[in-house]
């Protein structure tokens, strides 16, 4: 269990996260929604020691995160950020060996040597696996990354908009691995995901942010609701239950509150 208690984190004078409590439990993916600049990177940021807060307290197994050495953090915990910039030539094999580095300190055993093939298919890479990694399309990038965050086989995972740049079929494929890391290997997965009809099908829970704020949490059922969505985007939503799925139709209108703003 990963706990966020009243993280805050402040730039000059302004609060871009405003004591945000959220758990990340294991088994079950948690997708956090809402507008650019919500929040959202920076919460999993603190929440992964990549930023430090300002007040509150990380709790990552029980553990505060001030406690865990680095070492053993990236035995636990993988991130992939929202954009991945790396400057070597690596080829997709030598980036998601990448992932093994915190077990195998750049010696890899046969385990390490067959938990990198598994990735490797898992994502539908084997093809690819030779490939420098800037000679592929940003799609491409995106699947070598994450293929890389599943070989390093932490029980936290943080992907930050892992959808950018995927294709329908690639995003069900990094959803349904997704969903496949939390319900059969146990794993607590955080999604930051912009599109919401998909992160209701795939996610278990959802956290819903807006100006650094925790609007709602919990089930899907609990934050994919008309009010909640009209807060956190300032549309006209229509949400319906449509076989069984909770879908919303948001190509409407700006609120009359907000259209009354403007
Ligand atoms: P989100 O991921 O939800 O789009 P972010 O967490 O990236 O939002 O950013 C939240 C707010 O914090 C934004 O207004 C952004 O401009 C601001 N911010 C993020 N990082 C920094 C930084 N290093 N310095 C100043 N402001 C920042
Ligand atoms: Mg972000």
């Amino acid at each position: 269990m990963i706990e966020l208690i009243e993280l805050s984190k402040s730039y000059g004078q302004t609060k871009v996260v405003d004591q945000a409590s959220v758990l990340f439990p294991p088994g079950k993916v948690t997708a956090i929604i809402g507008p650019n600049g919500a929040g959202k990177s920076t919460l999993l940021s603190m929440a992964s020691r990549l930023t430090d807060s300002d007040a509150g307290q990380v709790l990552i197994g029980e553990k505060p995160l001030a406690e865990w050495s680095n070492e053993a953090l990236a035995k636990r915990l993988a991130v992939l950020r929202q954009s991945n910039n790396i400057n070597m030539r690596f080829r997709i094999r030598e980036l998601v060996a990448f992932g093994r580095f915190p077990h195998s300190k750049g010696r890899l055993s046969d385990d390490d040597n067959r938990i990198i093939d598994d990735a490797i298919a898992q994502l539908g890479l084997e093809e690819l696996q030779d490939r420098f990694i800037d000679e592929l399309s940003g799609g491409q990038r995106q699947m070598a990354f994450i293929a890389m965050v599943v070989a390093q086989n932490t029980d936290y995972i943080f992907l930050d908009e892992p959808l950018n740049n995927l294709d329908i079929r690639h995003s069900v494929a990094i959803m349904q691995t997704v969903r496949d890391l939390a319900h059969r290997h146990n794993k607590a997965v955080v999604v930051v995901m912009h599109d919401i009809n998909f992160s209701a099908c795939y996610a278990d829970n959802m956290v819903a942010m807006k100006n650094g704020e925790v609007v709602a949490s919990g089930s899907v059922n609990e934050v994919v609701t008309k009010p909640v969505m009209e807060r956190i985007y300032e549309i006209e939503f229509d949400v319906k239950d449509i076989n069984g799925q909770r879908i919303c139709l948001y190509y409407g209108a700006p609120t009359p509150a907000l259209a009354l703003a403007q």
